[in-house]
């Protein structure tokens, strides 16, 4: 109520003492949510390979005392992480396959996608790269002269993904620079960002990145990652508004994860929050067969109950499609096409 208040000044807004504040041990974050390890059937774990990794902002939508928040499944390390899971992999896109250069993946004929950082704000315990080695194939510096010379050197290469890890993690000045180098090559129409970010950081986007998204001669598409509603919060739609206004078209990608979104309700709520926000939904990807993740999996007929079920809730344009990623197919996979 008080006008003193109401009138000082913002925050500065420091979202790498934000990125730096994420990293919590798994205790720590139960205790941030009034939680203990009983309160979990396996039990919770640390895992040094993969600590866990939840920034301030995600947190605090995190509801405090729920066994079940879906926003904390997905980045609380549970017993179930450790147990034995047959049949799993490290590299379940056997993704070693397909780099064209340290740093570069084309898999896909008019795209190549550039592993821009190997750091994520967040870590979310089923990610597919959890076991991925950042440090050979990832894009350093100084082999940027030779992924460049990749995509320079195929003009089939219309689009550029920057991903990773998170390339949001990347400072400003870092990004400029190599969205300025991409922009060079004249056969490179569009620039993509996958970011979940977005969501664990929104001041990432700052002054300096709406700039350079403003500058670049190039059509900027960014694939934001949320698989929940609730993890579109005020603060998210604001930043997602600057960047629909500095010209970026915003998509969404999520991932179908056993309780968290495993239901059609949910799964259209978060249509229609990411709708009011700006952003359409791209992708709605089955789990990969990760080590490490397979109490997240949803088997196919589930998939396809509910992808029935949100057609008929949703317009066409909200129902986002559901894939997997199945090595050495030109393209993901669209459920109804899979054997
Ligand atoms: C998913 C993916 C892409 C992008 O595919 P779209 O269907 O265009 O979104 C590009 N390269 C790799 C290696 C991918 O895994
Ligand atoms: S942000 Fe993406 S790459 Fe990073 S941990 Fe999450 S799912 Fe994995």
């Amino acid at each position: 109520m008080s006008p003193v208040i109401a009138f000082a000044p913002p925050e500065p807004a420091d979202w790498q003492a934000q990125q730096r504040a994420a990293r919590l041990t798994t205790a720590a974050l139960l205790d941030h949510v009034g939680l203990t390890p009983a309160d979990f059937s396996a039990g919770v774990v640390d895992d040094p390979d993969f600590p866990v990794s939840v920034p301030p902002h995600f947190l605090a939508q995190i509801r405090p005392g729920d066994a079940q928040d879906p926003l904390l499944l997905q980045v609380l390390a549970r017993g179930e992480e450790l147990l034995p899971q047959p049949g799993r992999l490290t590299d379940p896109l056997e993704e070693a396959d397909y780099r064209a250069a340290p740093g570069v993946l084309r898999k896909y004929r008019s795209r190549a996608l550039l592993i821009a950082s190997g750091a994520c704000a967040i870590h979310c315990r089923y990610c597919f790269r959890r076991h991925y080695d950042y440090g050979a194939a990832m894009l350093t510096r100084s082999g940027e002269a030779e992924a460049l010379a990749v995509i320079a050197g195929d003009p089939a290469i219309e689009e550029v993904i920057l991903s990773g890890g998170d390339p949001l993690s990347l400072s400003d000045a870092r990004l400029a620079a190599l969205v300025t180098a991409i922009a060079a090559i004249s056969h490179v129409t569009t620039l993509r960002l996958h970011s979940r970010t977005l969501v664990a950081i929104p001041d990432r986007v700052t002054p300096a990145l709406l700039d350079l998204i403003r500058a670049t001669r190039l059509n900027v598409v960014i694939v934001i990652h949320s698989n929940h509603e609730r993890e579109l919060s005020p603060a998210v739609s604001v930043a997602l508004g600057r960047l629909r206004a500095a010209g970026v078209t915003l998509l969404n990608q999520s991932v179908l994860l056993a309780r968290v979104n495993d239901d059609a309700i949910t799964l259209a709520a978060l249509s229609r929050r990411l709708f009011a926000a700006g952003v359409l939904p791209y992708y709605l990807h089955l789990t990969d067969p990760v080590a490490g993740a397979a109490h997240f999996d949803v088997d196919e007929a589930r998939a396809a109950a509910i992808d029935a079920e949100l057609r008929g809730l949703l317009p066409g344009y909200l129902v986002p499609r559901i894939v997997r990623e199945v090595p050495g197919k030109t393209a993901k996979t669209p459920l109804w096409a899979l054997d």
